[in-house]
């Protein structure tokens, strides 16, 4: 019993001093209510907007997201937009692509497809993204137990599915000579495919946009890629 009562007041301290910081937190902290500007967004470099993505990872994994007025930023975005990066991700509900950066509003383009492949839609969205409006990164962003690319290594299909999964297809030929279970059901064959279907993607924005690959050439905007880890929030940038 008094193992229990012990129990309850250690929760209760703690509890109470997750309170106490949240609200210095709240106090000390200034919300951001201002969105990033021509001037900041041209200041920028590549290697930087990498860089910041990485620290926001860093705050979503400890839990430390940056206070946003939401509302204020909404009215200040109006006037125009300047984002710092493109993110080519996939449309999994457990992948909040601002989130897992810690970004708001005006600061990142996304574009989303089931398996994060590149297409001429999305190709046209990146040279938009960067040659128009200024963007310095594009970052295919796949993550672990991706149902598009266990579907793909499975073979499904189904209606529509059945032609878009021939996107990822190639990650999964690409693997072909991979010893051991190549199914679904072998997780570490799925991180294989995931991740090799991230390396094709950023080969074919390369290959299939001339613009692009030129801008990177020049070293006006780098091509990263990346996998989210939804179990611990980690994005793992790939080398
Ligand atoms: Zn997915």
């Amino acid at each position: 019993m008094q193992r229990i009562l012990g129990s309850v007041r250690f929760l209760g301290l703690v509890g109470l001093l997750a309170m106490v910081n949240a609200t210095l937190a709240n106090s000390e902290e200034p919300q951001v209510s201002r969105v990033l500007t021509q001037h900041e967004q041209e200041a920028l470099t590549p290697e930087e907007v990498s860089q910041l993505l990485r620290t926001g990872n860093q705050r979503f994994m400890s839990g430390t997201l940056t206070s946003r007025d939401h509302s204020a930023q909404v009215r200040d975005a109006a006037g125009g937009q300047f984002p710092k990066a493109i993110v080519l991700s996939c449309v999994d509900s457990r992948v909040p692509v601002e989130d897992v950066f810690d970004l708001g509003i005006g600061d990142i383009f996304v574009a989303r497809v089931a398996g994060n492949f590149e297409n001429v839609d999305s190709l046209g969205s990146m040279e938009f993204a960067t040659k128009i409006s200024g963007a310095k990164l594009i970052l295919v962003l796949g993550h672990e137990d991706c149902g598009a690319v266990k579907a793909a290594i499975d073979r499904a299909q189904l209606g529509n599915i059945t032609a878009m999964l021939e996107n990822i297809k190639p990650a999964v030929e690409a693997l072909s000579s991979y010893k051991g279970d190549q199914t679904s059901a072998n997780p570490e064959f799925v991180h294989l495919v995931a991740e090799k279907n991230i390396r094709l993607s950023m080969n074919d924005i390369r290959k299939r946009s001339p613009i692009l690959k030129g801008m990177e050439t020049q070293g006006q905007i780098k091509i990263v890629g990346a996998l989210y880890d939804m179990k611990t929030g980690r994005v793992e940038f790939l080398e």
